[in-house]
């Protein structure tokens, strides 16, 4: 199982890969998680990305595929993965195919979440993650059962501070010019499955199950 979700920032893809990732066993490999984790740790790569991540752009292609081609070839990765949030340009993907080729895998599907961009602003400004096991919430929408405290882990949730609406904005603008490309990319080789990033979280997972059985 070796699967791209693509879509903008706010369709759904963390969510639906941290769910698929359990059920299918194959590690979910979010590099914007990646990248914060790098931030509070202070690593040399937090120190430099954060100031990109803050302003809602995205972190040079050359420091991206050396993070994704060193965690493609850890051992959890071997018999599949789902990527969240990368690639993000042509460049990215044009290097993840040479990456897999060298590993000698191939992609199996690529899923495209189509949410219309008054839903993605309202849902990633009222978001909120649990800082300890990623778990989304919103406020108005879905809100945890006490304000402030997950729900599956009763760790705190926090806002993340891209998830401004001047940000927001900005990270949609980077989305339109940079990553949408990528539908052509993939759409151009038949691995492109659309799916509505607007029912219920069920609703969408099924969809996805549906598609990677097809594409496969
Ligand atoms: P995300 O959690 O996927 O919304 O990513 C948060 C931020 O991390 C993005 O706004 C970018 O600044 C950075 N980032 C994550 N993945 C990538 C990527 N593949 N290429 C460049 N920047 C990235």
């Amino acid at each position: 199982m070796r699967v791209i979700f693509l879509g903008p920032p706010g369709a759904g893809k963390g969510t639906q890969a941290r769910e698929l990732s359990r059920e299918w066993g194959v590690p979910q490999i979010a590099t914007g998680e990646m990248l914060r984790e790098a931030v509070a740790a202070g690593t040399p790569l937090g120190r430099e990305a954060k100031r990109v991540m803050d302003s809602g752009g995205l972190v040079p292609d050359d420091v991206m595929i050396g993070l994704i081609a060193e965690r493609l070839r850890q051992p959890d990765a071997a018999r599949g993965f789902i990527l969240d949030g990368f690639p993000r340009t042509i460049a990215q993907a044009e290097a993840l195919d040479r990456l897999l080729k060298d590993l000698g895998h191939s992609l199996d599907a690529v899923l495209y979440f189509q949410v219309s961009e008054p839903e993605l602003l309202r849902r990633l400004t009222g978001r909120r993650l649990c800082r300890r096991c990623q778990t989304a919430y919103h406020l108005v929408s879905a809100p945890p059962r006490r304000p402030g405290v997950c729900d599956r882990c009763g760790g705190e949730l926090y806002q993340r501070p891209d998830d401004s609406e001047e940000t927001v904005r900005r990270r949609l603008e980077v989305y339109s010019r940079q990553t949408a490309p990528l539908l052509d990319y993939y759409g151009g080789r038949s691995l492109l499955s659309t799916i509505d990033g607007e029912g219920s979280v069920e609703a969408i997972a099924a969809a996805i199950r549906r598609a990677v059985t097809e594409a496969r």
